[in-house]
């Protein structure tokens, strides 16, 4: 007998037939005599609705009476879920995140796993019963209600299947979604996307930083520290999807597995400020202090005179603002400067460590096609270029068939990008 986690994700029970759909595969596997505990998320658009909800009666609503509010969305999926299972004759029950044992810190709106306990989801299996999870939320130490972040069922899920130990009980976390595996790039954006077999943590983590929405980062942090087996399937087809493991050594044989596009991204840049030790180090702490992301950063000196810029999630430009103001009034001279409609487009690949001549083929591909790079970043498995918004579809387009990557489906991973 093993254990699975299962995880539905919102279009997967986004109505009351695909509910219906999600209990059938929960029962297939309790009929063949394995353990399960479900994790779903929110209905459709749920969150969605309820944070435009939140906008109609306040601007600036509170990060915790947001949490309060979009954790409702996961409630009202297992409550159905339960219930579905129960009408199949499964015995079922529906838990918060806080009932599940799920402890996060503080942080609301984005709040990360600080702790699982198993004992709730132990009694009920030894009941025999399957425990229908929130996704997505968590109980802070001080008994406050917090989220993970967007997207975060799945790091509920994975977290669950660590602390159930499902390797060493021979079975896997088992992400249902609205595709059917981890494709080359997302499949809405490249029709040309291949379906991947396997996929290692570091590069699954690598293209969900960099944009590949079908899982949350942290999800596959916690798959890599703990070893969880993770497997990625289409939640109302049977096909094999992809599995989420470690590298073997054929995986480096490959250069580029996939590609990615984080679309909306602004530039802002703090011109002519004085260029003094310290100077680094106070704006980023400004930034981190308002929680915000950054990740490319350019500086250029000109003697005593610095320029920095660095991009960040469009959503975030306000707070940014605010921030690095801040960082300019202390340092008393310098100007800032904003701009929007920035995009990245990056592949990735663990194979970049052992081959040369990634980073040139993915400028020659962007330069014939006349697109212009505005930044570059690289780490020893990707490289991602900046690219303004309109070029962002082609690049990605682009980069994807400048390592053959819609024909990894057609031959074996390893042949299609060891060119
Ligand atoms: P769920 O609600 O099940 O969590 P998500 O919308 O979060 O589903 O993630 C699934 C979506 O991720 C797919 O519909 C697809 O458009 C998108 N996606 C982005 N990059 C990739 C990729 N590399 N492979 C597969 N899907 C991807
Ligand atoms: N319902 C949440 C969201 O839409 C969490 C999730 O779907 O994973 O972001
Ligand atoms: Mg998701």
């Amino acid at each position: 007998m093993a254990i699975f986690v299962q995880k539905f994700g919102g279009t997967s029970v986004g109505n009351p037939e695909r509910i219906a759909r999600c209990a059938m595969r929960v029962k297939q596997r309790v009929d063949e005599g394995h353990k399960v505990v479900v994790v779903v998320s929110a209905m459709g658009h749920t969150t969605d609705e309820l944070i435009a909800l939140a906008g109609k009666v306040s601007t600036t609503p509170s990060r915790r009476e947001l949490d309060m509010l979009m954790a409702t969305g996961e409630q009202v999926s297992v409550a159905l879920v339960a219930m579905a299972l129960e009408s199949l004759g499964v015995p079922a029950t529906s838990l918060t995140g806080g009932q599940a044992g799920i402890t996060t810190d503080g942080a609301f709106g984005r709040a990360r796993v600080t702790k699982v306990s198993r004992e709730r989801l132990d009694r009920e299996l030894t009941l025999g019963r399957v425990p229908v999870v929130c996704g997505f939320q968590g109980l802070s130490r001080d008994g406050e209600l917090t989220t993970l972040g967007r997207g975060g069922s799945d790091t509920t899920a994975v977290a669950l299947a660590a602390a159930l130990q499902v390797a060493e009980h021979g079975g896997a976390c088992e992400i249902f979604t609205d595709v059917d595996g981890v494709y080359t790039a997302d499949p809405r954006l490249v029709p040309t996307a291949a379906k991947l077999a396997r996929i290692s943590y570091e590069e699954m983590l690598e293209l969900a930083l960099l944009g590949a929405q079908v899982m949350h980062p942290r999800s596959v942090l916690f798959g890599e520290r703990y070893g969880v087996p993770i497997h990625v399937r289409h939640s109302q087809r049977p096909d094999e999807g992809t599995l989420i493991c470690r590298e073997t050594p054929d995986m480096e044989d490959v250069m580029v597995v996939g590609a990615a596009l984080k679309p909306d991204l602004g530039r802002v840049s703090l011109r002519r400020i004085p260029n003094n030790p310290g100077v680094q180090g106070m704006l980023f702490e400004a930034v981190a202090n308002a929680g915000i992301m950054v990740d490319d950063i350019v500086q250029t000196e000109f003697g005593e005179i610095a320029s920095i810029s660095f991009t960040v999630d469009h959503g975030d430009l306000a707070d940014v603002k605010i921030a690095a103001s801040q960082v300019l009034d202390k340092v008393g001279t310098g100007e800032l400067a904003v701009e929007i409609g920035l995009a990245k487009v990056s592949v990735v690949g663990t194979g970049m460590k052992s081959h040369v001549g990634v980073a040139s083929r993915m400028f020659t591909a962007l330069g014939a096609a006349k697109i212009p790079i505005h930044n570059i970043t690289t780490s020893e498995i990707k490289i991602s270029c900046i690219v303004g918004r309109e070029h962002a579809q082609r690049a990605l387009a682009i980069a994807h068939e400048a390592f053959g990557l819609d024909k990894i489906g057609s031959k074996s991973q390893a042949e299609a990008t060891a060119v």
